[in-house]
């Protein structure tokens, strides 16, 4: 271990107790900086652009474009291609008014541009209690800003430089703390039973099996004993999935296309990989219901909200309702 005195000179954004935890994410050694690296024992070098720490594997196929694009600033040293914004105490980050639709989904396709306040979601987590959250795919950070305010000590990683910049702006401007690396989930950079949280929303649903089921078993070895991870997917019987899957021909998903989960498939996916799993309901009609973002919403949109909401309740006490959910979360347990 590092004596962490000697980091809090040499890392000045992430914060030393979080420094703690982070490992080489291809042999999970140990890290040291080295100049404006980290390095691991086996001589795995990883930049630190901005301070902040690019611990994706270079060697492997990326799940998204923007790993690639992070790899390249990474190898260069060189940030300056990558767009700077000064926010104002009132200002909405121009990356959040630029990609909301594309992150937060449909509903959110006529807010592109006119944000006039964050969207941040209602977590369905208990307080923190200065737990460890981590979020997989945390893009600008609602989430993590979601679990900051609830007490945790919220992690972020995500693929891509872009989006964990504008992660560090808004929280920032929020006034919350929060920390962002880039990272992937299927090389997890965090040591072994090491977090109490692992959180994911509305990203797993864009990889392939088998990345997802690595992810999964990336999450166990990370969780500690009692830990939980709370991961959202949609169910291949939701009623809007079913419309989606008939346009798309029921063919096999490409890309970054939706991948949907039979519920039991998802169960059984959860058990063998992390521990007990449960499915509970998120939501209907659509893939991203946030109950706190219905005032930006359109009134078409708000509707849609309220049915969900009404159905979700429902399914406390009809549980069968949880099979026909468009988007379900599970919850899964590390026991030793
Ligand atoms: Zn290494």
């Amino acid at each position: 271990m590092i004596e962490p005195a000697s980091l809090t000179k040499q890392v000045p954004v992430v914060h030393p107790d979080v420094f703690q935890l982070l490992v080489c994410p291809r042999d999970k050694q140990d890290l040291k900086c080295e100049g404006r690296h980290l390095v691991c024992e086996q001589g795995h070098r990883y930049a630190v652009i901005e301070g902040i720490p690019i611990l994706l594997v270079s060697d492997v196929q990326q799940t998204h474009i923007e790993g690639t694009r992070a790899l390249a600033v990474a190898e260069s040293g060189d940030a300056s291609t990558l767009a700077n914004f000064k926010l104002g105490q009132n200002d909405i980050d121009p990356f959040v008014q630029g990609t909301i639709g594309a992150t937060n989904g449909g509903l959110y396709q006529h807010l592109v541009g006119t944000l006039t306040e964050y969207p941040i979601p209602l977590l369905r987590l208990p307080p923190g209690e200065n737990r460890w959250f981590l979020e997989i795919g945390c893009n600008w950070g609602r989430w993590c800003i979601a679990a900051a305010r609830s007490g945790y000590r919220a992690i972020g990683i995500d693929p891509s430089l872009k989006s964990i910049r504008a992660a560090n702006r808004v929280t920032k401007q929020l006034g919350i703390e929060a920390t962002y690396i880039v990272a992937d989930g299927r090389y997890l950079p965090f040591r072994d039973q090491s977090l109490d949280q692992v959180f994911s929303y509305s990203v797993l649903q864009h990889l392939s099996q088998a990345n997802t089921l690595a992810t999964l078993s990336e999450i166990r070895r990370t969780l500690l004993d009692g830990g939980n991870a709370l991961v959202q997917l949609p169910n291949v019987y939701g009623i809007r999935c079913l419309y989606h899957q008939i346009r798309r021909g029921f063919r096999e998903p490409r890309d970054f296309e939706v991948r949907y989960w039979k519920p039991a498939e998802l169960l059984a996916a959860f058990e063998a990989r992390i521990g007990p799993a449960k499915l509970t309901v998120d939501g209907f009609f659509s893939l991203n219901v946030q109950p706190n973002d219905l005032r930006m919403l359109l009134p078409r949109y708000r509707a849609i909200v309220h049915a969900s909401e009404a159905l979700r309740r429902l399914s406390v006490k009809l549980p069968i309702l949880t099979k026909v959910a468009d988007s379900l979360y599970v919850t899964s347990q590390r026991i030793e």
